[in-house]
């Protein structure tokens, strides 16, 4: 990938980071029990659910443990843009609070972790294992500036380091989108509407004719992917994955 294109951290943001970990101690983030470094201890990694098998072959939810391969119901009645999407564990407690965590303090070592684990995934899935580029699903800019970072693209840029497989961060968003908890699947199709595109300056050749991934951090109705999927298809890109760090799948 362009070198332009796969930013460095800002050294501010890495020193933050450092700081951040300095200040509060190695504990587990969901019981607060001392650890090693580790952001979480065995016994709450222990209820951690991940998907490794019996997972629809495009959406990725959980369908039983018989089935190896699978499409769910509603991926046949309404199939996403998405070629395929890849969740690495279900979005149950004690994920939402780390994840949580991850969205509104900013933790050097949870994207360290969870990159760790996405890793996995994507080198263990065919698909995934063979994209060319990794795009953090972006913040609107006011967000931000406001936290200081977007978590989607620092765990871009971690796993972009473990797995070789460049970062680029090419969409943006336009417009402040609500919190989709909420709303009802045609709310959301409509809150997302429109709400990306292509950053102004990125080279259409780095999109034209690749296999990329987009990283969010949560799939539910899979909206938010499936608008920012048709932004990249729409500038050439040949396939589009999905990968996050938790599923909690509901109707679209
Ligand atoms: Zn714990
Ligand atoms: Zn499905």
């Amino acid at each position: 990938m362009d070198a332009q294109v796969l930013s460095s951290e800002p050294l501010s943001s890495r020193v933050w980071g450092a700081i951040r970990d300095f200040i509060f101690p190695p504990v587990c983030l969901v019981c607060e029990k001392d650890t090693d470094g580790a952001p979480i201890c065995d016994d709450c990694l222990a209820l951690i659910q991940p998907i490794e098998r019996g997972f629809c072959q495009l959406c990725g939810q959980p369908l039983g443990r018989k089935r190896r391969s699978y499409i769910c119901p509603e991926c046949v009645r309404k199939p996403l843009a998405l070629a395929r999407v890849r969740a690495w564990a279900r979005f149950t407690h004690p994920l939402d609070k780390l994840v949580y965590a991850f969205k509104y303090a900013r933790y050097s070592r949870l994207a360290r972790f969870f990159a760790r684990r996405l890793a996995l995934v994507v080198q263990s899935d065919g698909l995934l294992g063979s994209a060319d580029a990794i795009i953090p699903i972006p913040l609107h800019l006011s967000k931000r500036w406001w936290r200081g970072y977007n978590q989607s693209e620092l765990l871009a840029r971690e796993l972009s380091s473990q797995t070789g497989i460049g970062m680029l961060d090419c969409i943006k968003r336009r417009r402040v989108t609500r919190t989709q908890t909420r709303l009802t699947p045609e709310q959301r199709r409509a809150n997302v509407e429109g709400a990306f595109s292509i950053r102004r300056g990125v080279d259409p050749l780095l999109l034209a004719g690749r296999k990329v991934i987009l990283l969010d951090d949560v799939i539910t109705s899979g909206s938010t992917l499936d608008e920012a999927a048709e932004v990249l298809l729409d500038a050439g890109a040949e396939t589009v994955y999905g990968l996050t760090v938790g599923g909690a799948w509901i109707a679209r």
